[in-house]
């Protein structure tokens, strides 16, 4: 039955269950068939994406999130303008290619405005030469349009599930926290020319197997460029934490998302697939098997040491407490021994979106 799934032009539903169901062993018929399609259309190269995670306010309370607005017991920070460009040079100068600006979720025009100088300023700092990713949530449309004009080129919104009602279970219900909103900006971002990326987290309570495969088909029909997708991890201060004794085992949900990339890089051949670092929490070499398995970037942490405890999302979060020159070695030698190459100094663009645009371009 697997060979016959595996040797199939497209995958339907009902084979994606069945190969998010597989046991250990035959999992690795599975791995073996995404390491095979990832290094036919994409090859072994490593793009990193330098990431800063520039502030940890948040006018939201999504309830998964150590972040959220409502969670008092830490502290907040936002980095100086020249912080984050002090940062940003490190990603430039030590050819890091690409970096990832992420926060909280703010919307202002004092904001957008702010996001809008720095990304002409990374832009001229680096003389154009760094690519730029950014995750700052749901905005508006002008929003949107603002950042790419500045040279934002890709942008990474996560849907977290695309089952609305489960959506609906883990978000407060309020118009802050609309499933259709943000499925909208998805949208919008696409129009506005963004390579754009989203994912779900894997392991949440309530989610079923049949969510996580309707969810690779979310992926699949919004014809994204680029995913990150990593294990739920649950954190102490947040609503969710009651159904902690609900959740599969955090082994389990690293293998399930294990099994979600190597089944979305099959499905979707070219796209990017960042390693998360929430594989990295719950396995010391969980970065490296996601790479091994299907995906192609990784994202470094390069915010300055002294902020990177207070980012965060959940408990256990890996390199906290390492320079960002350290950390650099550190991966440098992990993905080698991973059988991959890091590309330094290059954009690594989402191949399927490159390869769209020049289909459209030739059919002018
Ligand atoms: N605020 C922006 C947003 O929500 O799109 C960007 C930053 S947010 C912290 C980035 C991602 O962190 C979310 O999309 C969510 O999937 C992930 N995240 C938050 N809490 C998490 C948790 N407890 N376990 C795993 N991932 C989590
Ligand atoms: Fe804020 Fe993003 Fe966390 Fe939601 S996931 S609380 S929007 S930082």
């Amino acid at each position: 039955m697997i060979d016959k799934i595996l040797n199939k032009t497209t995958l339907d539903r009902d084979d994606i269950i069945f190969l998010l169901n597989l046991n250990t062993n035959d999992s690795t018929k599975l791995f073996e068939k995404s390491i095979e399609i990832k290094n036919k259309n994409i090859g072994n190269k490593v793009y990193f994406r330098g990431l800063i995670e520039f502030s940890n306010i948040c006018e939201k309370d999504c309830f998964y999130c150590g972040i959220r607005k409502s969670n008092s017991n830490f502290k907040r920070y936002n980095l100086t303008d020249s912080e984050i460009l002090d940062s940003a040079k490190f990603a430039y100068t030590e050819k890091y290619g690409s970096i990832v600006l992420q926060s909280g979720e703010i919307s202002s025009c004092k904001f957008t405005n702010r996001i809008e100088n720095l990304l002409r300023e990374i832009k001229t700092l680096s003389n154009n030469t760094l690519g730029v990713t950014i995750s700052l949530g749901e905005q508006s449309e002008k929003t949107y349009k603002k950042w790419f004009k500045a040279g934002a080129h890709r942008y990474l919104l996560r849907i977290e599930t695309s089952s609305k009602d489960l959506y609906e279970k883990i978000h407060p219900k309020n118009k802050k926290h609309s499933f259709e909103d943000r499925l909208n900006c998805l949208k919008l971002l696409k129009e506005t020319g963004y390579q754009v990326g989203t994912g779900v987290m894997v392991g949440l309570p309530f989610q079923t197997i049949e969510n996580l495969a309707d969810d690779l088909l979310f992926m699949k029909n919004l014809d994204i460029d680029m995913c990150g997708m990593g294990p739920y991890i649950e954190h102490e201060d947040t609503p969710l934490f009651r159904y902690k004794t609900k959740l599969l085992s955090p082994r389990k949900r690293f293998v399930l998302t294990l099994k979600m990339i190597a089944i979305l890089r099959i499905i979707m051949p070219n796209i990017n697939i960042a390693a998360s670092t929430a594989m990295q929490a719950i396995d010391p070499i969980g970065r490296e098997k996601a790479l091994k398995i299907g995906a192609n970037i990784i994202m470094p942490n390069i915010t300055p040491v002294t902020f990177r405890n207070d980012y965060s999302l959940y408990k256990n979060k890996p390199c906290t407490n390492e320079e960002a020159s350290d950390c650099k070695n550190c991966l440098e030698a992990r993905i080698n021994i991973a059988g991959s190459e890091i590309a330094y100094n290059e954009w690594g663009d989402s191949l399927h979106f490159t390869n769209k645009h020049k289909n459209k371009l030739s059919q002018i």
